[in-house]
């Protein structure tokens, strides 16, 4: 018999659990460990919650924890509860499947102001994550500025300007509903420093941003190319340079305005005590880098989103990549029966499914050295219940998340999937802990 720890129910996680049962069938116990006491990582915490069809892959997620051998362990931090090493004693290998919720810094003056926050919080207060349900992110502004030009920044300037009838049938937690809804917000700006041929936004987000009931996207016609040049770029890429071409003629009968603001760098973030307005530089392409050209000018928020990128957990005794933000690997491999995948090996890049090859690499990495019917004498899940036992740590397994998701779906305003329990609290208590 073998045993695995993987650390982290997100997506690479079940990937990784899905491609080591196939290889090991009945031969090896998987325990799928998580310091949430709930599964599914970015798929529950950050697909935005009026994305349901792509929230609906946790489907096929379910399967692969109810399949033989799999064990979701969920309310155990590793690096708090149990560290790396002590995993190291009790598995043949454990694999790092954390993903990157560390938002990184925008390092530049007035980033620390209230009213500034990273995307991971703002989106986790939305989406009901604990860490993030007393976020309470000023909405009494009438302007926002988000910063940056991919998917992350799109879904917050969509969810900043849906009307309430808007989110019927999404899952968006009632706290944010509520706040949204008496949102004094009238302007959205996207900055970004390079212009629309850069983006890193993928066509059917940019398209919702046209359908919207209360708002309506802007593009400065100046900061678009000659439309020629469109030709030269992916297929994907055109068509999201195609919308916003689309929006150079703002429909004015909508109340809400969201302004896409290239060429533009944020220097600094000032106000009296919490954030009034970013400070940008406007920039210009110097070959494909963005260059200040030294004239700034001010755009009012007492809201900043920073949609920059994330930084995987550092955890005691593992190496890591500050650059990549990451833990250092070489395909995966961290060091002798340590491995990491997902975020936690590439960094935040790439879709849900991407994270499905990097599972089977590390499953065929740790099947190739450690045959399936061999057994390396480890004591596995009985020997970390024991531990965590010891340590008055109560974790929880699937059949308590079918509990808490029932609760939830019960619970549920009318039209959406399930509200959800947002503190550690609530989840323990309704499990009776
Ligand atoms: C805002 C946002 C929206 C997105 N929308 C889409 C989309 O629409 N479509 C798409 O294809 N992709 C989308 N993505 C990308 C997708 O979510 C990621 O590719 C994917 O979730 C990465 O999977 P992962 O398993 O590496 O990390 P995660 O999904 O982050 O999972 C990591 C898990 O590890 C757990 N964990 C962390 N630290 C520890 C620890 N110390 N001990 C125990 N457990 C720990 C976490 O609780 C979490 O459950 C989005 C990403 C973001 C940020």
């Amino acid at each position: 018999m073998r045993h695995f720890a993987i650390v982290g129910s997100g997506p690479a996680g079940f990937y990784t659990a899905e491609a080591l049962a196939k290889a090991y069938g009945a031969g090896a116990a998987i325990d799928l460990i998580d310091k949430l006491p709930v599964p599914y990582g970015l798929i529950r915490f950050g697909v935005a919650p009026d994305h349901q069809s792509i929230k609906a892959v946790s489907r096929r997620y379910e399967q692969v924890a109810e399949s033989e051998g799999v064990r979701f362990i969920g309310n155990v931090a590793v690096g708090e509860a149990v560290s790396v090493d002590q995993l190291l004693g009790l598995y043949d290998a454990v694999v790092l499947a954390t993903g990157a919720p560390h938002d990184r810094a925008l390092g530049i003056a007035g980033e620390n102001l209230p009213g500034v926050v990273g995307s991971a919080a703002f989106v986790g207060w939305y989406n009901g994550h604990p860490d993030f349900a007393d976020l309470d992110p000023p909405l009494d502004g009438e302007a926002a500025v988000v910063i940056g030009n991919g998917n992350v920044a799109l879904d917050v300037a969509r969810i900043l300007s849906k009307t309430r009838d808007e989110f019927a049938g999404a899952d968006i937690v009632n706290h944010a509903i509520d706040a949204l809804d008496h949102s004094r917000l009238r302007t959205i700006t996207l900055l970004g420093r390079r212009g629309p041929h850069q983006i890193a936004m993928t066509p059917k987000e940019l398209g919702e941003l046209g359908h919207l009931a209360a708002a309506s996207p802007e593009v400065d016609p100046g900061d678009l190319p000659d439309e020629g040049a469109d030709a030269a770029l992916e297929p994907g890429m055109r068509k999201s340079v195609a919308h916003l071409r689309g929006f150079v003629a703002p429909d004015a009968a909508r109340p809400k305005r969201i302004v896409f603001d290239f060429f533009a760098r944020p220097v600094r973030i000032e106000g009296e005590g919490r954030a009034e307005r970013v400070i940008v530089e406007r920039t210009r392409l110097d070959g494909a880098r963005a260059v200040g050209t030294g004239e700034e000018y001010a755009v009012p928020a007492r809201l900043v989103v920073s949609c920059i990128g994330y930084a995987a957990p550092p955890i005691g005794g593992v190496p890591y990549d500050q650059t990549g933000g990451r833990y250092a690997n070489e395909e995966g491999r961290i060091a002798d029966r340590l491995f990491a995948v997902g975020w936690a090996r590439r960094g935040p890049s790439g879709t849900i499914g991407t994270n499905r090859p990097d599972g089977q690499e590390v499953a065929a990495q740790i099947a190739a050295a450690m045959p399936e019917g061999s057994d390396g004498g480890k004591a596995g899940h009985e020997g970390l219940a024991a531990l965590l036992g010891a340590r008055g740590v109560h974790p929880t397994s699937f059949d308590d998340w079918r509990t808490i998701e029932a609760a939830e779906v019960a619970a549920a305003r009318a039209g959406a999937p399930r509200e959800k329990f947002v503190r550690h609290t609530d989840w323990l208590s309704l499990l009776g802990r």
